[in-house]
């Protein structure tokens, strides 16, 4: 792509995103002069709730550990709009190499794991789907049709697509998933409805915790599970890159096996959950991965760690829910 297309790309995607802004701050107020009442209706949209923390984990494990995976393969370029052949080859390798990397090292330890996949990415790469699934261990969850960006969609076209998202998953998997991290993490003011509406178990795009928690909107508790992320625990930040603005990594993955393994201490103190989200075209390459196999091995090496997916750790925490 040339570079004035990759500028108008990006103020397409500018223009949205401000756009989108407008939307939701009031139609110009200035913050300030908001009411307090106003912004209270705002924040308590979507509010943490309750702890699900259970008194303990299966077989009396201290800790459950949550290793997740964001199948994106080639939807954040298609998302946004790139049409380069370069770019999209980033995405295949998440597939062609990526993917069966992790599933093998998953496998050498005994371990399961989440993978949440766009629609377009499993219909484009359904060998590993298939290979995800053949072990009986792992889930697969929603990661929206085309890695869209919630926030920058009508109610209806969020609907429609998360609708759509879910109705392939289920097709291809021979049942329907039972939870969601929405695209970037990026969750509109409807989202959390629309999770309602599909009846879904449980979402991982939130911030407010990290334990599991349950999800309150308008202040009623909503009967969803949350299962939170955060940018410290996820490989982009780390390891991500792009050639045209400053994303790029800036530390080794020694260091990050030293902050994963800060975090993953504390958790095992606490007794709650360590919960990471990788993406197979980052974590994938094979100095990462080394460092993903010693944060394995140091997390078994204690005791009483349950390696869990999101779903069964959604389900086990699921009768301590209000709603
Ligand atoms: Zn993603």
């Amino acid at each position: 792509m040339p570079p004035n297309s990759i500028l108008a790309v990006h103020l397409a995607g500018a223009a949205l995103f401000l756009s989108a802004c407008g939307d939701s701050m009031n139609q110009g107020t200035p913050p300030w002069e908001r009411s307090l009442d106003d912004v209270r209706a705002e924040v308590e949209l979507v509010r943490a709730g309750k702890d699900l923390t259970p008194e303990s984990w299966p077989g009396g494990a201290r800790v459950a550990v949550a290793l997740s995976f964001d199948f994106d393969a080639e939807t954040n370029a298609l998302r946004d709009g790139q049409d380069s052949p370069g770019e999209h080859s980033r995405g295949e390798y998440a597939a062609r190499v990526a993917v069966p990397r992790i599933l093998a090292l998953l496998e050498k330890h005994a371990v399961p794991a989440s993978f949440f996949v766009p629609a377009v990415t499993a219909l484009l790469h359904p060998a590993e789907v298939e290979a995800i699934l053949a072990p009986g261990v792992h889930e697969i969850g929603m990661h929206g049709w085309i890695h869209e960006r919630n926030s920058l969609l009508s109610e209806e076209t969020e609907r429609e697509l998360m609708r759509r998202s879910y109705e392939t998953l289920a097709e291809v998997m021979g049942k329907p998933p039972v939870g969601i991290r929405t695209p970037s993490w990026d969750f509109s003011p409807s989202t959390l409805k629309l999770i309602r509406e599909l009846g879904l178990l449980y979402d991982s795009s939130l911030m407010a915790d990290d334990r599991p928690y349950e999800l309150k909107e308008n202040g009623q508790p909503t009967g969803v599970v949350e299962l939170p992320v955060e940018w410290l625990l996820d490989d982009y930040p780390y390891f991500g890159f792009s050639r045209f603005d400053a994303i790029r990594p800036h530390i080794t993955p020694g260091e990050v096996l030293e902050i994963w393994a800060a975090e993953f201490d504390v958790a095992y103190l606490e007794g709650t959950m360590f919960l990471l989200t990788m993406h197979p075209k980052y974590i994938g390459h094979r100095s990462r991965m080394v460092m993903l196999e010693e944060l394995i091995q140091y997390m078994r090496g204690h005791e009483g760690v349950w390696f869990a997916t999101h779903e069964e750790i959604a389900r086990y925490v699921a009768p301590g829910l209000e709603g």
